[in-house]
This record gives structure tokens, sequence and C-alpha cells, in this order.
């Protein structure tokens, strides 16, 4: 990876169009925008790059339920549908695979009461769920479209087939986004050098080694985001956001990798390249060590086996933790800072980060530049948005 070819030294000042602190899956997305639109820009990130929620191991990219549409459900599945291009793209300039594969989602029904919502859900998908030419279905089946996968006794009314769901490797999609940013002529990054303050109004971040001076600052620093902001938003009742932890595990199985994801109750298993399945999530509001593992990831891995018995005696090769960013209204947190207009939000992707962000960080990378976007962000996504929810909720 190229590092700063002039970063700040201890008495050293750097000053670039636009700086974007944090290089998780959001910051990197928008270093790409802002190199495919040639601003000048530094990623700083205090640690390694990818090396917070986004080092993770699921990669599950699960469309919201085809029932209510809304404009929010109509922004992730048009991200969803896109993402694969997207995707391709960056892996056709750097020879890397990020290991996307659309392989859908099996959800087992086990009452009849959820196969009669499942079908009503199955119009709503005919109705919604297609992009030109292309449709997705929401198909509800008697049996499992494929056999020795999932436990046939979990689907007692039967199963629903998404074949919208798809699923990415996070860490090959890190990798493939460090690398096409590696050759970038706009875009330098910078690991191991923490933002300790941004002044959005004077355009300066101060780092233990000197100052940079920005044009605008886009904030994708993951749930360390949150006391940034709040820092620079007087008057509310609560932070922006919070911390949700979440565990997960890697098992080695000699599976099909094109299987389709399992989720129920969020439980996710996620059959990824080369063997490998992810098992996942805690969803954990209260925490110690936010990096440890415990029982609640090892009744999780019960509760798979359970369900696929073709992992009964998978080996666990990783057990993994992370935080993942809830920003107060839970939809993702982005846009200009009503007071402080230089400073760009980009964070509280929660669960569905890897699904949006491509998507999310263009719309922050154009408004921060001032060009014309040729999507919507879904009003809610507003960081002006969850200022008035913290404004409001005690
Ligand atoms: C167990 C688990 C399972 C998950 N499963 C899925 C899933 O299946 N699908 C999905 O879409 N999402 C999933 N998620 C959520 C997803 O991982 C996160 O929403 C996403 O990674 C957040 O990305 P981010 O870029 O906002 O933050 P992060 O990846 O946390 O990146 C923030 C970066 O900012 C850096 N940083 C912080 N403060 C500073 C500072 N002051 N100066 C410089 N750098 C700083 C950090 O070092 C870090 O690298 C899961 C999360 C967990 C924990």
């Amino acid at each position: 990876m190229r590092k700063a070819d002039n970063p700040p030294g201890p008495a050293g000042q750097s000053s670039v169009e636009f700086l974007i602190v944090g290089g998780g899956i959001m910051g990197l997305w928008a270093a790409v925008h802002a190199e495919r639109l040639g601003i000048k820009t530094l990623l700083v990130d205090s640690a390694r790059l990818g090396s917070g929620a986004s080092g993770g191991l699921l990669g599950a990219l699960m469309p919201h339920m085809p029932d209510k549409w809304s404009e929010k459900k109509q922004f992730q599945f048009d991200a969803l549908v896109a993402l694969e291009g997207d995707i391709a793209a960056l892996e056709a300039a750097t020879g890397l695979s990020a290991g996307y594969r659309r392989s859908g989602r099996l959800i087992p029904l086990p009452k009849p009461h959820l196969r009669k919502i499942a079908l009503g859900h199955s119009q709503d998908a005919e109705t919604h769920w297609h992009h030109g030419e292309r449709r997705f279905h929401w198909q509800v089946l008697d049996a499992a479209p494929v056999d020795g996968w999932i436990d046939p006794v979990a689907g007692e009314s039967g199963f629903v087939f998404d074949a919208l769901a798809a699923r990415v490797a996070p860490r090959a999609l890190v990798k493939t986004l460090v690398a096409f940013l590696g050759e970038a002529e706009h875009v330098r990054l910078v690991e191991g050098m923490e933002i300790e303050s941004i002044d959005p109004d004077g355009g300066v971040a101060t780092t233990r080694e000197g100052s940079i001076h920005f044009g605008r600052c886009i904030l994708s620093a993951g749930h360390r985001s949150f006391p940034i902001l709040d820092g620079l938003t007087p008057g509310r009742h609560s932070t922006l956001g919070q911390p949700v932890k979440g565990q997960a595990a890697l098992l080695k199985a000699d599976i099909d990798a094109g299987l389709p994801v399992i989720f129920r109750d969020g439980l996710y298993i996620v059959p990824h390249e080369g063997g490998r399945v992810a098992v996942g999530s805690t969803s954990e509001n209260r925490f110690g060590d936010p990096a440890s593992t415990d029982g609640q990831l090892d009744d999780l891995l019960a509760a798979a086996r359970t369900m696929a018995p073709v992992l009964a005696d998978a080996e666990v090769v990783e057990r993994w933790a992370g935080l993942r960013p809830k920003a107060i209204d839970r939809d993702p947190m982005v846009g200009a800072h009503p007071d402080h207009p230089r400073l760009i939000a980009l964070t509280g992707g929660f669960k569905v980060s890897f699904g949006l962000a491509h998507r999310l960080a263009e719309v922050a990378v154009r408004e921060a530049a001032e060009i014309p976007c040729s999507f919507k962000l879904p009003q809610g996504f507003a960081l002006s948005n969850h200022i008035v929810a913290a404004s409001h909720k005690t």
C-alpha cells in the first residue's frame, strides 16, 4: 500500500481538498469516488485500513423485506443491484477477487402463518424487485431448492428462496479497494495516524504528527464518528449514535461455495469461497470487552450446526468480534453537518453497510464536491435528520 508522499511531520502541515477520516468500507468507497472525480484526497486511519467493523467475516448482503415499500427500501434495492457491477469493475482493475456472489437466501418457515406472510411478500417482490429487464423473485417453496444444506425439519411450512440476496468476503473486498487506491492518482492512504481533533469551520484536523488543512472532511470513522459529531452538535438530549457489538465465527467445511445464505431470527450462515462458512451474529448493546468472544457465539454455532447438519463437525478456524456503528435513528447517517457544512458524515451503516457503502459514499463525496448525484439519499439518512431525532429523544 502506498503511504502519503508528504504526510504531516512533527512540525509539518499538509493541505488537501478532501480529508477522509477512517478507512473502513465507508471511507474506502468514498476514496474511490474521490479518485474518479479527480479530487486531491488524503485518507487516514488510526489503525490498519479495514481493521474496524469492516474487517469481519460475514458479508451478507440482505435486502429488506419487499413489503411496505419506501424510499429507503428502493435505495437499498438499487444499491444491491448496482453493487455487482461496481465490484466487477474493481476486480477488473485490480485482478483481485472480492468473493462476491449473488447466491440468494434461504429462510425456513417453521409455522403455517409464516407461509401465509411469505406468500404476501412474494407478491410484493413481484411489484417492487425489478430493475429494467431484471427481476428478482421471493419464492415460497415446499422444500429447499438444494439437498444436503438446510435441515428439512427447519421448514415445516416450507422455505423462502430470495434471489436478490448476495454475499461478499469483507476482507477480500477491503483488499480489493485498497489495491485499487494503491494505484490512485489523486488519493493517498495513511495508516496508523489518528485524527485527534477536527475544526471543520477552520478546515484543520490535528494529529500527533502535525495538522492537516482540508477543504472538506468526510467523517467515516465508524462508531467513533458519533462522539466527534456529538462534540460539534450542542443542544441534543442524547448521543447521535452508539457502538453495538457483534460476534461471528468462520468454519472450515467442504461445501459448494454457491449455496444460498441461510437466515433465521438473526442467525446467518454464509457460505464463502475456498471451503469457508461464516456464522453470525450477536447484537449486544451492552458489553465489556469489545474484542472478546464468548458463550453467546457458542450458542449461535450450535444453532448453525443444527440448522445445517453438514456443519456438525466443521472446524472453527476463527472467532471474531467488532463494533457496528448504530445511529440514533438506526438508519445510515450521511451528509453535511447543518452548522458546519465542511464536515460531511458517512457512518451509521449498522448491520447493512456492505450493501450500501458504495452508494452512500458516492452521495457524500458528490455533496462535498457540490457535484450533482444521479440518485437521491433518503431523507431519513441525512445527518440533519438524525440531529433532529437526537434533539427530541431523552
Ligand atoms: C459480527 C458482525 C457481523 C456483521 N455482518 C454484516 C453483514 O453481514 N453485512 C453487512 O453489510 N454488515 C455487517 N456488519 C456491519 C458492518 O461490518 C459495519 O456496518 C461496517 O463495517 C461499518 O463500516 P465503517 O466504515 O462505517 O466503520 P469501520 O469499519 O469500523 O471503520 C472505521 C475506521 O475508522 C478508523 N478511525 C476511527 N477513529 C479514527 C480517528 N480518530 N482517526 C483516524 N481513523 C479513525 C478506525 O480505525 C476504522 O478503521 C457486521 C458487523 C459485525 C460486528
